[in-house]
């Protein structure tokens, strides 16, 4: 009987492997993919997050700190916890004094068109997240080949003492024109035209709540609803939109929390 039950034991953890593997690095504004198999359940600081047999997705945000919890249930009742200490986040600060503005506020012949494309956007935020399956399986890749970075992640400028909201995405300039891709497989949730900020823009769900999105583009090859390919030529680089010259906003999101983009990169392929 005991023999039947350590050979029971055995066979029980070959077909449940528990081993779990994390890429990312843990640190504000990182994004982590998690692979193992026969999951039952993830939970991120006690909270469920979405799945796809054996693989998750997570992410810090910017300005989150200290120790986070995942918790792995198999489908054998085992369970498996893991705690990640975040880094201290290391962005760039920039004080300016200045009596110049950035740029100007918007006239008030277009607050009418900014609040209803706000709305619009607002709502196809919450349409992510409803793809309960890895599209992003194949891994990330760089959506602009080329191109000079004119723009990183988490910068923020204190503009004559006050902070201004810090920069959530990763700019690419480059010569309007050039191709954008997909970073990862996903759906098309908008492709919004010629709003007041973003200009001409695609938003991406890669499933289990993560997505990306691409600003100021020229042309844009896909609609809403299309299924699209990692390395999928989307849209071309342009100026649309509030912009100073042509160049890609690029930004990523798990959930609410702001990506940097970069952290995707360094995951690549797992
Ligand atoms: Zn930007």
């Amino acid at each position: 009987m005991k023999l039947f039950a350590v050979i029971f034991f055995l066979i029980v953890s070959l077909i449940y492997p528990q081993k779990v593997n994390f890429f990312g690095k843990q640190a504000p504004g990182n994004l982590m993919v998690g692979k193992t198999a026969n999951i039952s359940s993830v939970l991120l600081d006690g909270k469920n997050i979405p799945f796809d047999d054996g693989i998750f997705v997570f992410g810090f945000d910017r300005d989150d700190k200290g120790t986070h919890t995942i918790k792995i249930i198999f489908k054998n009742g085992a369970g498996k916890t893991k705690k990640f200490k975040l880094e201290k986040g290391n962005f760039k600060i920039e004080k300016i004094n200045s009596a110049k503005k950035q740029f100007s506020s918007p006239p008030a012949n277009e607050l009418a068109r900014i609040e209803h494309e706000r709305k619009e956007m607002k709502n196809a935020r919450r349409r992510v997240g409803k793809i309960n399956s890895a599209l992003f399986e194949s891994g990330f890749e760089r959506p602009v080949k080329g191109g000079k970075v004119t723009g990183v992640f988490g910068s923020q400028r204190i503009l004559n003492g006050k902070p201004k909201s810090p920069h959530d995405g990763f700019d690419i300039a480059a010569p309007k024109g050039t191709p954008v891709y997909a970073m990862a497989d996903g759906v098309v949730i908008l492709a919004g035209k010629n709003f007041y900020y973003n200009g001409n823009f695609i938003l991406i769900d890669h499933g289990l709540s993560l997505s990306s999105i691409y600003l100021h583009l020229n042309k844009m090859f896909v609609k809403n609803g299309d299924r699209v390919k990692k390395g999928e030529k989307i849209g071309e680089i342009g100026t649309t939109g509030r912009s100073t010259g042509p160049h890609l906003h690029w930004s990523v999101r798990w959930m609410k929390k702001r990506i940097n983009p970069e952290s995707v990169l360094k995951i690549g392929q797992f």
